[in-house]
């Protein structure tokens, strides 16, 4: 690893002072993903500015809203009677995206903001355009099974880790972040930044700006989520192909729906297309598969992953029949 200074922020003014006195500062807060790709050689931050004493922990309803502290474990996130009670496809995010040993480590905000999985990206021996700008992507005829089918360029396949962000998209959180120029507010839906031709940037932040909180809304009473998460293994891996979904279902009839999907994406994929087929539908099996279809109807898969097409189609069809009590 190589030498860095350390600070510990004892405020949020002094976390962004001490990030503004250079490009090379990062944020440490739950260390669960920076200090493993620091010790890789992936990343080499010059500053790291340790952030777990600011008062940005904690969750509380207000009106219909839920604001969660950027610094909030994703433990407590899923432990919070209104998550439980009014938000079962974050809960359900949550207990699925890790072991507990990490999930009473790892923040909010760090879940938002963890890198890829991609293998080559955490080898610095191998060609990554998202670690080195340019040097090209040993992912596209390597190995890539895991990777995306949606949302991907010729510089970049891969698929973003977090499943907390997939069920977020599907709420349309807001990320706010504080930096240099103030406060702002961010929609999930635009925090995220598909590869293009800079995989490297990987969303809205800028330099020197701190997740502060995020701001959840309820959702309706009489809707019903979930998360459904397909993996190679029970515990410990990341997803295959995921789906968070929303559905409020009165008198057979789909009234409204939500669909964000992971594992599949270079960012939390909402799929309004998949919302639209839904919405004024007939509950069941034929209205599910035509959400599955128009969600994936852009897929570009390559030789290795052309698989996760169906098993993405099956995914959602699955999530739907599960969270809106109807057989498919
Ligand atoms: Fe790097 Fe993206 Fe290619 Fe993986 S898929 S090697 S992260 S450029």
């Amino acid at each position: 690893m190589q030498p860095f200074e350390y600070i510990r922020a004892t405020d949020v003014r002094h976390a962004l002072t001490a990030a503004a006195a250079g490009p090379a500062a990062a944020f440490l807060a739950g260390g669960t993903t920076q200090v493993d790709l620091m010790k890789d050689g992936v990343l080499a931050p010059g500053v790291l500015i340790d952030i777990t004493r600011l008062p940005l922990r904690g969750v509380a309803a207000e009106g219909g809203l839920l604001r969660v502290g950027a610094l909030t474990t994703m433990e407590e996130l899923a432990a919070d009677p209104v998550v439980i009670q009014r938000l079962a496809m974050v809960r359900e995010s949550l207990l699925l995206a890790a072991s507990p040993q990490l999930r009473n480590m790892a923040t909010i905000g760090g879940n938002l903001l963890q890198r890829t999985r991609c293998r080559y990206y955490r080898d610095p021996s191998c060609a990554c355009n998202k670690r080195t700008p340019g040097a090209g992507c040993d992912a596209l005829n390597g190995h890539h099974r895991m990777h995306a089918i949606l949302g991907t360029s010729e510089h970049c396949i891969a698929t973003h880790a977090s499943d907390l962000a997939v069920a977020l998209t599907a709420l349309d959180a807001i990320v706010h972040v504080r930096g240099p120029d103030g406060e702002r507010a961010v929609p999930l839906t635009g925090f995220y930044r598909m590869p293009g031709d800079t995989p490297g940037v990987e969303n809205a932040l800028g330099p020197g700006e701190l997740i502060t909180s995020v701001e959840v809304p309820l959702l309706p009473e009489g809707t019903r989520s979930g998360y459904l998460k397909v993996r190679d293994r029970a515990s410990y891996e990341f997803a295959l192909a995921s789906a968070a979904v929303a559905v409020r279902v009165t008198d057979g009839v789909v009234r409204d729906a939500r669909v964000a999907l992971g594992g599949l994406a270079t960012v939390p994929w909402r799929s309004r297309a998949a919302e639209d087929v839904l919405r004024g539908a007939a509950a069941g099996a034929q209205a599910y598969a035509a959400a599955a279809d128009a969600a994936l109807a852009g897929a570009r898969p390559r030789s290795g992953n052309a698989f996760k097409v169906e098993l993405g189609k099956q995914t959602i069809v699955r999530a739907l029949s599960l969270v809106a009590g109807v057989p498919a």
